[in-house]
């Protein structure tokens, strides 16, 4: 069983790279962003609660975040491995993913990042957000403001997997093909 994490700050690529290596894997892709947007949509509780915090392009709180995806976990219990993407986003998420999954016997076995340029990064966003429909892909400032709570809360999960021996990079820039290789090269070889 494999569990990979997908790292990159928002627009590196992960959503579009998760969709290939789901199905050359075998994973269950859990992307916590996907989740939070289906429960807005559907109006949850949930998604009413997650709402505010992601059209001003801030960190859900942790406490909500977790359980989320703890119960999409438990969700599917023959899954042959998860990738998760966008979460961990906190040292907290990280240290309760760990703890989780050590209940059940397994852990992460690597994370790896999509690493890209930030100037590059907003433009991709601000063009997706033409034609996306999302509220926080449309606006420079929240933008700019999900690049400040990636940078405070996210950037340091990079020396707490590197700790552990688990952190891999690969260049995000290029034809999406191409990070596909990049990044099934560093699954192989795990
Ligand atoms: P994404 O689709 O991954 O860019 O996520 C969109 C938004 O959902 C983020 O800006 C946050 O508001 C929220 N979100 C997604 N994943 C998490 C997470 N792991 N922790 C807190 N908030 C999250």
């Amino acid at each position: 069983m494999i569990n990979i994490v997908l790292f990159g700050k928002p627009g590196a690529g992960k959503g579009t790279q998760a969709e290939f290596l789901k199905e050359k894997y075998n994973l269950t892709h859990l992307s916590t962003g996907d989740i939070f947007r289906y429960n807005i949509k559907n109006n949850t509780e949930l998604g009413q609660l997650a709402k505010s915090y992601m059209d001003q392009g801030d960190l859900v709180p942790d406490a909500v975040t977790i359980q989320m995806l703890q119960s999409e976990v438990d969700q599917n219990p023959d899954s042959a491995g998860f990738l998760f993407d966008g979460f961990p986003r906190t040292i907290a998420q990280a240290e309760a993913l760990d703890a989780f999954l050590t209940t059940k016997g397994q852990s992460i076995t690597a994370t790896v990042a999509l690493e890209a340029n930030d100037e590059i990064l907003v433009q991709r966003l601000l063009e997706r957000g033409k034609t996306s429909g999302r509220p926080d892909d449309q606006d420079e400032e929240k933008i700019r403001n999900r690049y400040q709570e990636y940078n405070e809360k996210t950037a340091p999960l990079m020396d707490f997997y590197k700790a552990q021996g688990k952190f891999h990079a690969v260049d995000g820039i290029g034809a999406i093909a191409e990070i596909t290789e990049r990044l099934s090269a560093v699954i192989d070889s795990l």
